[in-house]
C-alpha cells in the first residue's frame, strides 16, 4: 500500500445489504424493512439517493401499470406485449410477477404525495399509452426515495462498490461488499447477510453521437456504468441476454424522449420527402425475421430497423410531425411540458437551433447501444424465479436470486424482463428484498464470515490508481500524456471506440460479425492489461476508473454473448452480418455466461425459453 497505508477503513454490518438507491433499490430498501422488522437494512448509493439513478431528473410517465382495479389490462397482457418486442425472448415467469404487484407499487407513489394526472370524464389515471400513465413527475425520484430513507437503518450516499465479498467457508456464497466514499477516500468493508443490486445499467460503453465536450449528452444516465453487471460478474453470477443491447429512437442532439409525442400527441414520421416510409421496408424485414414484422405492436427493434433503411436508402433524415399536432394549444403545451419533466435538455437544443416544432418537424436520430434490463431491452443477471409460477428449470433458490448464493437483484440488473420500467423495478426491489428477508431467516446461525484477506486485497487493488498517478505524474510528457499511466478518459474512449467499431455500434452501422467480434475481444484484452496502469489525480478520478473497469467487464460479457448468437434476433439494436436472419430453429433461446476470474475465461451455454402463457 505504500503511500495509502494509513487510509481509513470503516466497517459497517448489516442482515440486507442494498447497492444503488435507484428504483429498484428503494423498492427493496423499503420492502425489506416490512418483512424484516429488526433488521439491520443497509443502503449505499454513488451518489445521493435524493437524485440518483435514471430517474433523477423526474419522468412524465409512469411506463409500466396494468390497471387491474379497473379491469383495463391483465397482467398476462403484458406478459404478452413484452414477448412480442422482445422478438419471443422474455422470462415469463420474472415479467408475470412484476406484473402482479406492480399497480401496488404505483397507487404508493400517489399516497407518497407523487401527483397524477387523472382522466376529467372517468377519474381514473389520464393514460399515455396502454400501460403508461402521465404524472408530474419532476419530484418522483425524492418522493421514492424518501419512503427507503424512512425504512433503512441507514443510508450511506457518495460511497462506489468496486467488488463483492466472498464468503470465507461456502466457496458460492456472498458476505457483503467493498467500496470507497467519492468525497473523504475512506474505505468501507461493508458485511451482509443478503446482498441486493440495484445499480443500474451502461451507457458509455459504445461510443456516442455526441463527442468532446458534449459526451455526457446521451439518452442514457452517463452515471450508469455497467456495476450492475460488473458486481455479479466478478464473482461468477450467470448472466443473460447481454448480447440484447438497446438503440433508442429520439429527437435529434437532445435524446428528448417520443413517447408521449407519439402516444399523447399522435404525431407520426416521416422521410425527408414526407412520405410514409415503413411499408417500403416490410418485404425486407419479412425476408429477414418472417412473422414477427406482423405483430402489433411492430416490436421497437424493427421500427428503429425501418429508420435505418430508410436513412441508408438516402431519404433521411426522419422526422417526426409536430406541425399539425402542435395547432392545438392544449397539445402544444403537453409536448413542451412533456420535456420539462424529465428531459429540459431538449427544450434548450431546440431554442438554441431555432426549432419550433409549431413550424418545424424536428429530426429524430437512433441513439448509441446501451445495456439495460428494463427497457425494451433485457440484458441482466439470471435469476430464480417465483415459487409458485417458474418453471422448474427456473428455480435453484428464492425468488430473484442469482447463481449466487444470498446474492439478489433488480431492475436493470435482473435480465429477461423487459418493459418494467420505473414502476416495475421497483417492484422488482419489493419482491427481491421479501425473498432476501426469507433467506435470512431461513440461514439460521449459519451466517456468512468476510475474509481479511480478500477486503486487504481489494483496498490495495481500489486505490491503486491514486498511487500511479503519485508515482507517475512528474512524466508527463505532453500536457496529459504520461509514459507511466493511463487516465480514466482516454481508456473510456478506447473502450467506446472498440465496441463502436468491432461490436455493432453507431460507426458501424450496428453491424458486426464474427471477425470482428473476435478482434474487439483481442483489443478488449488488451486495454483490460493497460487499465492495470489507470492512474486518478484525485477521488474523482478514482471513482472514473472503477466505472471504466466495471464498463470494460460488461463490454467483455456483451462481445462474448453477441458472439455465441449466431443470428439477428434484433434487427436495428444490433445485426451479425455473417448471420442476417432470425433463426428460430437453434435460437430461440436465452444465452447464459459464467466469467471465471481466476482463468479469465467465459463459458457460453444455451437455456431454454418456456412460454408459460399462451
Ligand atoms: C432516459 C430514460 C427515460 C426513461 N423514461 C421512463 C419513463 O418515462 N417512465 C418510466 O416508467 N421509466 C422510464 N425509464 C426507465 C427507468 O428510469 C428505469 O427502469 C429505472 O430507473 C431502473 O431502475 P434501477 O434501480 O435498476 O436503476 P436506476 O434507477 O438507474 O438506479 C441505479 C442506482 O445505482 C447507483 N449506482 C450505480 N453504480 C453504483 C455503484 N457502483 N455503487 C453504488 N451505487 C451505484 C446509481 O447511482 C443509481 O442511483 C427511463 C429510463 C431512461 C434511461
Amino acid at each position: 500500500m505504500g503511500l495509502f497505508s494509513n487510509r481509513k477503513t470503516i466497517f459497517v454490518d448489516s442482515d440486507v445489504l442494498v447497492i444503488g438507491g435507484g428504483m429498484a433499490g428503494c423498492g427493496a430498501t423499503y420492502e425489506a424493512r416490512y418483512w424484516g422488522r429488526d433488521l439491520n437494512i443497509v443502503c449505499v448509493e454513488k451518489a445521493n439517493i435524493e437524485r440518483s439513478g435514471a430517474v433523477a431528473q423526474g419522468l412524465y410517465a409512469i411506463n409500466c401499470y396494468m390497471g387491474m382495479q379497473w379491469d383495463e389490462n391483465q397482467p398476462e397482457d403484458h406478459v404478452r406485449y413484452a414477448r412480442n418486442d422482445l422478438m419471443g425472448l422474455v422470462r415469463e415467469d420474472l415479467g408475470y410477477d412484476i406484473a402482479r404487484h406492480v399497480d401496488s407499487s404505483v397507487h404508493k407513489f400517489e399516497e407518497w404525495g407523487l401527483p397524477f394526472m387523472k382522466d376529467p370524464k372517468t377519474g381514473r389515471y389520464l393514460r399515455e399509452g396502454k400501460w403508461q400513465i402521465m404524472i408530474h413527475g419532476e419530484s418522483y425520484k425524492p418522493i421514492v426515495a424518501e419512503a427507503a430513507r424512512k425504512a433503512a437503518t441507514e443510508i450511506y450516499n457518495r460511497i462506489m462498490v468496486t467488488h463483492l465479498l466472498m464468503d470465507k467457508k461456502k466457496k458460492n456464497r456472498v458476505a457483503g461488499a467493498v467500496g470507497f466514499n467519492v468525497r473523504t477516500g475512506d474505505f468501507y468493508v461493508f458485511r451482509g447477510k443478503a446482498v441486493i443490486v440495484g445499480a443500474g445499467g451502461a451507457s458509455h460503453i459504445f461510443k456516442p453521437r455526441s463527442t468532446g465536450e458534449g459526451m455526457g449528452r446521451t439518452w442514457y444516465a452517463p452515471w450508469s456504468s455497467a456495476s450492475a453487471y460488473a458486481l455479479p460478474i466478478q464473482v461468477g453470477a450467470k448472466m443473460t441476454q447481454m448480447e440484447n443491447r438497446i438503440v433508442l429512437t429520439r429527437f435529434k442532439d437532445g435524446y428528448g424522449p417520443v413517447g408521449a409525442y407519439f402516444l399523447h400527441l399522435k404525431t407520426y414520421t416521416e422521410n425527408v420527402n414526407g412520405e410514409e416510409y415503413e411499408s417500403t421496408w416490410y418485404k425486407d424485414t419479412k425476408a429477414l425475421v418472417g412473422d414477427y414484422i406482423d405483430r402489433h405492436p411492430v416490436p421497437t427493434c424493427l421500427r428503429n430497423h425501418a429508420i435505418l433503411k430508410e436513412v441508408a436508402a438516402g431519404r433521411g433524415p426522419i422526422r417526426m410531425v409536430t406541425k399539425e399536432a402542435f395547432k392545438d394549444p392544449h397539445l402544444e403545451q403537453v409536448g413542451w411540458e412533456n420535456f420539462l419533466g424529465m428531459t429540459i435538455g431538449q427544450a434548450v437544443v431546440w431554442a438554441s437551433q431555432n426549432v419550433d416544432p409549431k413550424h418545424t418537424n424536428p429530426e429524430l436520430t437512433t441513439s448509441e447501444p446501451y445495456v439495460m434490463g428494463s427497457h425494451a431491452t433485457c440484458s441482466g443477471a439470471w435469476a430464480s424465479g417465483p415459487e409458485d409460477y417458474a418453471p422448474d428449470e427456473y428455480q435453484w433458490g428464492y425468488n430473484r436470486m442469482m447463481t449466487v448464493d444470498g446474492l439478489f437483484g433488480a431492475g436493470d440488473t435482473i435480465g429477461g424482463t423487459a418493459h418494467k420500467f420505473s414502476s416495475g423495478s421497483f417492484t422488482e426491489g419489493r419482491i427481491a428484498a421479501k425473498a432476501a428477508v426469507r433467506y435470512i431467516q431461513d440461514m439460521g446461525t449459519d451466517e456468512p464470515e468476510v475474509s481479511e484477506e480478500e477486503y486487504e486485497n481489494f483496498k490495495a487493488e481500489i486505490f491503486r490508481p491514486l498511487e500511479t498517478y503519485k508515482l507517475g505524474r512528474n512524466e508527463i510528457v505532453a500536457g496529459t500524456v504520461s509514459p507511466s499511466y493511463i487516465l480514466p478518459l482516454h481508456g473510456l474512449q478506447r473502450l467506446e471506440k472498440i465496441m463502436d467499431e468491432y461490436v455493432g455500434g453507431i460507426s458501424s452501422g450496428y453491424m458486426t460479425n464474427d471477425w470482428g467480434l473476435n478482434k474487439g475481444l483481442e483489443h478488449l484484452q488488451m486495454l483490460k492489461e493497460d487499465l492495470e496502469y489507470l492512474g486518478a489525480e484525485d477521488l474523482h478520478q478514482l471513482m472514473r476508473s472503477w466505472e471504466l473497469k466495471h464498463r470494460l467487464l460488461a463490454s467483455f460479457s456483451v462481445t462474448h454473448h453477441t458472439l455465441f448468437r449466431k443470428e439477428t434476433r434484433w434487427p436495428g439494436y444490433y445485426y451479425r452480418g455473417d448471420h442476417m436472419k432470425l433463426d428460430d430453429k437453434n435460437w430461440h433461446c436465452f444465452t447464459l455466461s459464467q466469467y471465471d476470474a481466476k482463468s479469465n475465461e467465459w463459458a457460453m451455454e444455451k437455456a431454454p425459453v418456456y412460454h408459460i402463457i399462451d
